[in-house]
C-alpha cells in the first residue's frame, strides 16, 4: 500500500443570473460562478488535489478552457473522468477534506447534499468527506461577495503499493 496526498485550490467570480453549483449541487442564489465550465470551484479544487496526488499536472492542463468540448461542461463530468483515471491506475480515495470560503449564500444547509454527491462519485462514505464552510469576514473580493473559493486535500491509497512492487 502506498499513501499519496494531494492539495487543491480554486476561486471563481460570482455574477448575477447564473446558476450556482458547488460540490455538484445546484444552490438557490441570485448569483453563480463564472467559468468556462459551470464554475464549481469546490469540485475544481478536489480535482486538482486528486491530480496532484497522482503526480499529474493541474485541471487546466487536462481540461483546457480553449477546448470547445469543455465549454459549459458540468464539473461533475470532469470529476467522473478523473475518478476513472484513479481507478485505471489502481488508486482508491481514502479521504477528502475541503474548505469553502463564501460570504453568501449560507451554505451549511447544503453540506449534506454535497457530501452525498461527492461520495457517490468518489465511492467513499460521508464520514470520509470533510466540507467546512467559512466566510472571509468581509475581507477582500470574497468578503465583498464577488467570488467564492475552495481548498481541498485528498488522501489516496495505491493498491499494490510502490511501482517496484506492482505486478
Ligand atoms: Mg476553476
Amino acid at each position: 500500500m502506498k499513501i499519496k496526498v494531494g492539495l487543491g485550490y480554486d476561486i471563481h467570480r460570482l455574477i448575477e443570473n447564473r446558476p450556482l453549483y458547488l460540490g455538484g449541487i445546484l444552490i438557490p442564489f441570485h448569483k453563480g460562478l463564472i467559468g468556462h465550465s459551470d464554475g464549481d470551484c469546490l469540485i475544481h479544487a478536489i480535482v486538482d488535489a486528486l491530480l496532484g496526488a497522482m503526480g499529474e499536472r493541474d485541471i487546466g492542463q487536462h481540461f483546457s478552457d480553449s477546448d470547445p468540448r469543455n465549454e459549459g461542461r458540468r464539473s461533475t463530468e470532469i470529476l467522473d473522468v478523473v475518478s476513472g483515471w484513479l481507478e485505471e491506475r489502481g488508486f482508491q480515495v481514502e479521504q477528502i477534506d475541503t474548505v469553502i470560503i463564501a460570504e453568501e449564500p449560507k451554505l451549511n444547509p447544503y453540506v449534506s447534499a454535497m457530501k452525498e454527491s461527492l461520495g457517490s462519485r468518489l465511492m467513499i462514505s460521508r464520514e470520509d468527506i470533510g466540507i467546512k464552510i467559512k466566510t472571509n469576514e468581509g475581507l477582500d473580493a470574497i468578503g465583498r461577495g464577488e467570488a467564492i473559493a475552495a481548498w481541498a486535500t485528498v488522501v489516496l491509497n495505491r493498491r499494490g503499493g510502490d511501482k517496484k512492487n506492482d505486478g
